[in-house]
C-alpha cells in the first residue's frame, strides 16, 4: 500500500496565506500577548516560533518573559490588566507554568473572549454544547489535517488515544460533530492494542516514543502523531513508530512537520477570529 505523507508544513503555509490575506483587509493590526513565565527552552523555542510565524502574517506578538518566582496571583493580575487592554486582542498563556503555579486558575482568567488558546472552561463549554466560539488549536490542526486526505468523516470510526483538556477531549468533540463515531482512550484503557485495531482513522495524543506499533494499527488506517518526545540523542519524535508504518497505513503525519506547524497556525487564525469580532463591535 502506497502511504501518503501528510504534509502538516504545505498546509500550514496554505492556511497562513488566507490568514495573511485577512489580515491585510482590516483596518486594525490584530495583536496577540503571549506570556511566558520563566525561562524552560522548550518553550522559548515554542515562543519563539509562534511570534516569528505572528510577524509573517501581519499579527503583532508582544511577548512578557516573566520571572520564574512569579507568584500565581501577580500572574492573574497580569492577565486582568491585558484583558483590560484595548490593544490586545489574543492572550496565550504558555504551558506548562512553573509546578508552584495552578495553570487551570490562570487559564480561567483570560477573558474568554481573548482566549487565543481557546482553553477557558467558557470557550471548552462553548464547543460541548453545539455553540463553538475559540476552539482550542491542536484539535482544529488534527482536524485540518485529516481532511486533506479523508474529506468525508461521516460514519468513520475514530481511535483517540489521550484525554486531556488541550488535545484529546476537544478533538473528540470536533470529530462528534463530523459524525464520526469516536472511542476515547487513555492509560487505563484495556487492550489498547484491540481497541486500536478498530480505528479508520487514529489520533495518539500521550507523550510516548513508540507507543504505538504496527500490530496495533490495522492496513489502511489514517494516523495522526500528536505527540512530540526528544529523545536521549535530542531527535525529535512522535508516539507512533513512523517507519513501521510506510507501506501499512493510508496516511500518516511525521514529527515533526505534521500537527505542530498547523497548531501554531490555528492560533493565529485564532487571534485573528478575536480582532475582527472586535474590529466589528466597535
Ligand atoms: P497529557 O499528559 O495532558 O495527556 C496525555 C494523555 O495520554 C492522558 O490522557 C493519559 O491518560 C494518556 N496516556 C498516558 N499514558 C498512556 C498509555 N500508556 N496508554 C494510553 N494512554 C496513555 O498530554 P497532552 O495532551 O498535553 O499532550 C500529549 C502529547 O502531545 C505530548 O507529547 C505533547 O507534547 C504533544 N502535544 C503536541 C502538540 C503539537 O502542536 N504537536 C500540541 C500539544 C501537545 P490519563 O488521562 O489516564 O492519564
Amino acid at each position: 500500500m502506497e502511504t501518503q505523507i501528510i504534509d502538516g508544513k504545505a498546509l500550514a503555509i496554505e492556511y497562513q496565506e488566507k490568514i495573511k490575506t485577512q489580515v491585510a483587509k482590516m483596518n486594525r493590526t490584530p495583536t496577540l500577548a503571549v506570556i511566558l513565565v520563566g525561562n524552560d527552552p522548550a518553550s522559548e523555542i515554542y515562543v519563539r516560533h509562534k511570534r516569528q510565524v505572528a510577524e509573517r502574517v501581519g499579527i503583532i506578538s508582544e511577548l512578557f518573559q516573566l520571572s520564574p518566582i512569579t507568584t500565581e496571583e501577580a500572574l492573574i493580575a497580569f492577565i486582568q490588566e491585558l484583558n483590560a487592554n484595548d490593544k490586545v486582542d489574543g492572550i496565550l498563556v504558555q504551558l506548562p507554568l512553573p509546578k508552584h503555579i495552578n495553570a487551570d486558575a490562570v487559564i480561567e482568567a483570560i477573558d474568554p473572549n481573548k482566549d487565543a488558546d481557546g482553553l477557558t472552561s467558557a470557550n471548552l463549554g462553548h464547543l460541548f454544547v453545539g455553540t463553538p466560539n475559540l476552539v482550542p488549536c491542536t484539535p482544529m490542526a488534527c482536524l485540518a489535517l485529516i481532511k486533506t486526505v479523508c474529506p468525508i468523516l461521516q460514519g468513520k470510526n475514530v481511535v483517540i488515544v489521550g484525554r486531556s483538556k488541550l488535545v484529546g477531549k476537544p478533538l473528540s468533540q470536533l470529530l462528534l460533530d463530523e459524525n464520526c463515531t469516536v472511542t476515547q482512550a487513555h492509560s487505563k484503557t484495556v487492550n489498547l492494542k484491540k481497541v486500536c485495531r478498530e480505528a479508520d482513522i487514529l489520533i495518539v495524543a500521550v507523550g510516548k516514543p513508540n507507543l504505538i506499533t504496527k500490530s496495533f494499527v490495522k492496513k489502511g488506517t489514517i494516523i495522526i502523531d500528536v505527540g512530540i518526545n526528544r529523545l536521549k540523542n535530542k531527535k525529535i519524535v512522535g508516539d507512533v513508530e513512523f517507519d513501521k508504518m510506510i507501506g501499512h497505513v493510508s496516511a500518516i503525519t511525521p514529527v515533526p512537520g505534521g500537527v505542530g506547524p498547523m497548531t501554531v497556525t490555528m492560533l493565529l487564525q485564532n487571534t485573528v477570529q478575536i480582532a475582527q469580532k472586535r474590529q466589528k463591535n466597535n
